[in-house]
């Protein structure tokens, strides 16, 4: 059982070959040695969550719609509502804040639950007030604990992205008066000439606030049609504001196909890349919280049907994605889902061998590290890994050897006998194929194999 599950993970990564996946494309054949190939981080596939829309203080569902509402009667009175505007008529169900205290609640939750991910702060919310100078018309103390929530308890297990500006008009960084573009609008064909100093410009007033970001995310789909300069403007960004050589950003769903990590504006010699991670399920949280809201959709009750077991049987990077006002509003609909979904997905891997929960920033670094190391051969038993792109987890698969005794670097790996115990520096033998899992260090790691 053990050996068809390793096989099938093998089979897995090796499936995965075709969309250029560097080192674990072809392996890597020692000469009259074994064969080499990357496999997931620890034989396990990646799950992570997404929040996106979530703001200090503001609800902002409640800011879009009306924001949106004003807007499509100025300039397209004959229109019909679209998107969460449709929502118009439930103005008065929706808070117009969230507040932090729920938002430590939650938290607290998922880091007991050990889910990790990504969480928005969408830096100047709906323009109506900076995360760095405060929002007229609320409690200072709103903000203050806010922010205290979001680096002590939800930043230990998320990381944190601006969602653009404002999420809903265009800044002036001028006059710092919002303009009658849209972000998720007008800026799906964004101005290539504004757009770093425009993303810059949020990662900043996170900065202001103590908080260096590790990505961003996309407001609807903000730089879609031009998403090579936008995403070489994200890394540019993050090089120019916090000095982050591989950050990641969140644009793209693929909800029929199965999803990929795709790496883009490689440069080996400096060690700078940005991933683009891709959610692989609708939000059947609830978005706004009256919007649909099923668990059945990402796991059925029975564990078989529903978009997450299709996607982890390919061994694929599972990426939910959830709008933050749904888990707080209309009696917490989003938040009651997420429960069940958990609870299905631990019963779907209850010795937690087949899954793991990543940041969207470590699922980054992890992709960098497959695609963009180089292995090379000192030996016939002496195997050097070069790399630009460090990672935690580096697992490898040894295929037709039986290792006795596996050295990083001169250091003895722990053999283990079940895949339960696999984990960094640690090495398993199923068959005749060997695993081993080390945190893979910028420069040259040694990897010695007595057979
Ligand atoms: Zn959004």
């Amino acid at each position: 059982m053990k050996n068809e599950l390793s096989r099938r993970r093998f089979l897995g990564t090796a499936a995965a070959a075709g969309l250029g996946l560097g080192l674990s494309r072809n392996g890597f054949a020692a000469q009259g040695g074994a064969r080499v190939t990357v496999c997931n981080p620890l034989l396990r596939t990646p799950l992570s969550l997404i929040i996106d829309d979530s703001c200090p203080v503001i609800n902002k569902a409640y800011y879009w719609i009306l924001q949106r509402h004003d807007w499509r009667l100025r300039h397209e009175p004959n229109s019909r509502p679209s998107g969460w505007e449709v929502h118009y008529d439930k103005l008065d169900k929706m808070p117009n804040t969230i507040p932090a205290a729920f938002a430590a609640e939650w938290g607290q939750w998922c880091g007991e639950q050990g889910i990790r991910g990504k969480f928005s702060m969408v830096p100047f919310p709906a323009g109506v007030g900076r995360i760095d100078k405060g929002f007229p018309g609320f409690p200072a103390q709103e903000l203050k604990d806010w922010l205290r929530v979001t680096k002590e308890i939800i930043w230990k297990n998320f990381d944190l992205t601006p969602e653009m500006l404002t999420h809903t008009r265009v800044v002036d960084l001028k006059t710092w008066e919002l303009t009658d573009q849209w972000e998720q609008g007008e800026w799906v064909d964004p101005p290539v000439d504004r757009l770093t100093e425009y993303i810059a410009t949020a990662m900043q007033l996170l900065k202001n606030v103590g908080i260096a970001c590790d990505g961003v995310t996309s407001p609807g789909a903000f730089g879609k049609r031009k998403e090579e300069a936008y995403s070489r403007a994200v890394l540019d960004a993050a090089l120019q504001v916090n000095n982050n050589p591989r950050p990641f950003y969140f644009l793209n769903m693929e909800m029929e196909e199965m999803p990929d990590v795709p790496i883009r504006h490689v440069d080996k010699a400096k060690g700078t890349a940005i991933a683009s991670i891709i959610g692989c399920a609708g939000d059947w949280f609830g978005a706004t919280g009256f919007d649909t809201s099923n668990p059945d959709l990402f796991i059925t009750a029975d564990l078989q049907g529903g978009r997450l077991p299709a996607v982890l049987a390919k061994e694929r990077p599972a990426v939910l994605v959830g709008h933050w006002p749904c888990f707080y509003v209309n009696d917490r609909i989003g938040f009651k889902v997420l429960k069940e979904v958990k609870k299905r997905l631990d019963a779907y891997d209850p010795d937690k061998t087949k899954t793991i929960w990543m940041k969207n920033s470590e699922i980054g670094h992890y992709w960098m590290a497959r695609e963009l190391s180089e292995l090379s051969v000192a030996d016939g038993s002496k195997y050097r890994v070069s790399t630009k792109f460090p990672t935690d987890d580096f697992t490898l698969a040894i295929h037709d050897g039986v290792a006795k005794r596996i050295q990083v670097n001169g250091t003895d790996l722990r053999q283990v006998q079940s895949q339960r115990d696999f984990r960094s520096g640690t090495f398993l033998v199923t068959g005749k194929e060997t695993f081993t899992a080390f945190d893979l260090k910028a420069g040259d790691t040694t990897l010695s194999l007595t057979l």
